[in-house]
C-alpha cells in the first residue's frame, strides 16, 4: 500500500525525522490560508499523487509570494500530472501540500527497502540526490552505498555516521544525519514498510539536515497490524478495476495485451501468461481467482476482464484440485450467459471431475473452444485473438 508524501512525513516526524513545516490542502483558498498561517516568504507548492517524478512533471513549484502560491496552487490542483511513474495517461492532482521553503546547499538520497537475498533491510544512500537518482543508479551505481541492517542491533551509530561520511555530509551535520537515518529505520521497522525513501535529503545553507521529500510503501500482508495506516488509503489514487477486484478477493492486474486469462493459482497464472507469449500472443491481464472460487467469483472475474476494450479472446486455464472442474465449468457457463460473451472463449480444464466439467461445457450450448492441454489452449487462444 502506498500513501502520500505529507502522510509519510507525518509518520517519519514521529520517529525524529526533521521535515519542513507544511499543511495538506484540497483547494486554492486553503493553500493560501495555509501559506499565510505558516508565515515566511518562500513556500513550496507540491502535488500529492502516489507517483514520483513530480518535480520534472511540473508538480512541485517554489513560490516567492502569496500571489505565486495562489497561481501555482491553481495550476497544479486538478492538473493531469504526467511523470515517468504515472505513464502517459497521467494522474489527476486532487490534493496539495504547502510547505515552508528551505534554502538548499546540497541534495542527497537515502532510501530503505527489504533485501530478499540477505533477508535484511537495506539502506541505500548517495551523494547524488535530487531528481536524477534513477540516472545515477544506471550510469554510476558505485555512487550508491548500501548497508544491510542487522534486525537485532538496528542501524548502529557507527553505521549511520559512516554512511553520512560516505555520501559527503559535512561533519557538523553528522549528528542530525544519524538521528534522521536511525529514525527512518525505526519508522520502517515499526510500520512494516516495504520502502521508505527521502529524496532529496537536504543540507540547508545553515547546515541542518532535513527531509524535503518522503515516500513510504507498506507490506500489504502486515496491514492488519496497522489500522492507522489503512485509514490513510486514498482510493482516488488507485486503479478502480484493481480496487473492485480486491473487493471480490481476486488478484487482477491489467496488462496491455488482448488475451484475457482466468486462472486459479498465481503460479499457474504466470505460466499461462508465459505460454501465451511463447506462442506469439499477449496477455491482457493477470488474474488469479484463488483456490476457493465460486460461480459468483468467476462471473465477477469475467466482468472485470470484459471491461478491457482491447480484449479479443479469453483463456480459462483451471487445474481442479481443491476446486472441482465441474464447479468451475458451471461458473464459466453461468458467467458467459450473464455477461453475454462477445469474444472467443477457450477453456482448458484438468484435475478432479474433469470429465463432468467438460460435459457441462459441451452441453451448455455456448460456443466454447475446448483445449486438451496448456500448449493447445495457448495456441487456440492466440489464433482466436488474431482472428477476432
Ligand atoms: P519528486 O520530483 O516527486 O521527487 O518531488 P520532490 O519533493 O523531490 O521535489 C522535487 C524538487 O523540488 C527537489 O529535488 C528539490 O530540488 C525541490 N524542492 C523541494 N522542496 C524545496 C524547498 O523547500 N526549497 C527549494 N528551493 N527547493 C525544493
Ligand atoms: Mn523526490
Amino acid at each position: 500500500m502506498k500513501i502520500h508524501e505529507y502522510q509519510a512525513k507525518d509518520i517519519l516526524r514521529q520517529y525524529g525525522v526533521v521535515t519542513p513545516f507544511g499543511t495538506a490542502c484540497f483547494s486554492v483558498d486553503d493553500a493560501i490560508k495555509a501559506a499565510q498561517e505558516m508565515g515566511g516568504n518562500v513556500w513550496v507548492v507540491k502535488a500529492q499523487i502516489y507517483a514520483g517524478g513530480r518535480g520534472k512533471g511540473g508538480g512541485v513549484k517554489v513560490a516567492k509570494s502569496l500571489n505565486e502560491v495562489r497561481q501555482f496552487a491553481g495550476e497544479i490542483l486538478n492538473m493531469k500530472l504526467v511523470t515517468h511513474q504515472t505513464g502517459p495517461e497521467g494522474q489527476i492532482v486532487r490534493r496539495l501540500f504547502i510547505e515552508q521553503g528551505v534554502s538548499i546547499a546540497k541534495e542527497y538520497y537515502v532510501g530503505m527497502v527489504v533485501d530478499r537475498s540477505s533477508q535484511r533491510v537495506c539502506l541505500m544512500a548517495s551523494s547524488e540526490g535530487g531528481m536524477e537518482i534513477e540516472q545515477v543508479a544506471t550510469d554510476t551505481p558505485e555512487k550508491i552505498h548500501k548497508v544491510f541492517i542487522d534486525p537485532v542491533s538496528g542501524l548502529t551509530d557507527q553505521q549511520a555516521t559512516k554512511v553520512a561520511t560516505k555520501i559527503g555530509i559535512p561533519e557538523q551535520g553528522h549528528n542530525e544525519a544519524r538521528v534522521l537515518l536511525q529514525g527512518l529505520y525505526q519508522a520502517f521497522d515499526q510500520t512494516d514498510a516495504s520502502l521508505a525513501e527521502i529524496n532529496p535529503l537536504a543540507l540547508t545553507t545553515d547546515n541542518h539536515v532535513i527531509a524535503l521529500d518522503a515516500k513510504m510503501n507498506f507490506d500489504d500482508n502486515a496491514l492488519f497490524r496497522h489500522p492507522e495506516i489503512v485509514a490513510l488509503r486514498d482510493l482516488d489514487e488507485e486503479d478502480p478495476i484493481e480496487i473492485e477486484a480486491s473487493e471480490h478477493d481476486l488478484s487482477y492486474i491489467p496488462l496491455d495485451g488482448n488475451i484475457g486469462c482466468l486462472v486459479n493459482g498465481a503460479g499457474l497464472a504466470m505460466a499461462t501468461m508465459d505460454i501465451i507469449k511463447l506462442y506469439g500472443g499477449n496477455p491482457a491481464n493477470f488474474l488469479d481467482v484463488g483456490g476457493g472460487a465460486t460461480a459468483e467469483k468467476v462471473t465477477e472475474a469475467f466482468k472485470l476482464m470484459l471491461r478491457n476494450p482491447s480484449l479479443q479472446a479469453i483463456l480459462v486455464n483451471i487445474f481442479g484440485g481443491i476446486m472441482k472442474c465441474d464447479v468451475i465449468a458451471e461458473g464459466v457457463v453461468m458467467a458467459a450467459r450473464e455477461v453475454q460473451l462477445t469474444v472467443p472463449l477457450i477453456v482448458r480444464l484438468e484435475g478432479t471431475n474433469v470429465k463432468l466439467g467438460k460435459q457441462i461445457l459441451a452441453e451448455s450450448g455456448l460456443t466454447i473452444i475446448s483445449a486438451d492441454n496448456m500448449a493447445d489452449a495457448a495456441q487456440k487462444a492466440v489464433t482466436a485473438a488474431a482472428r477476432s
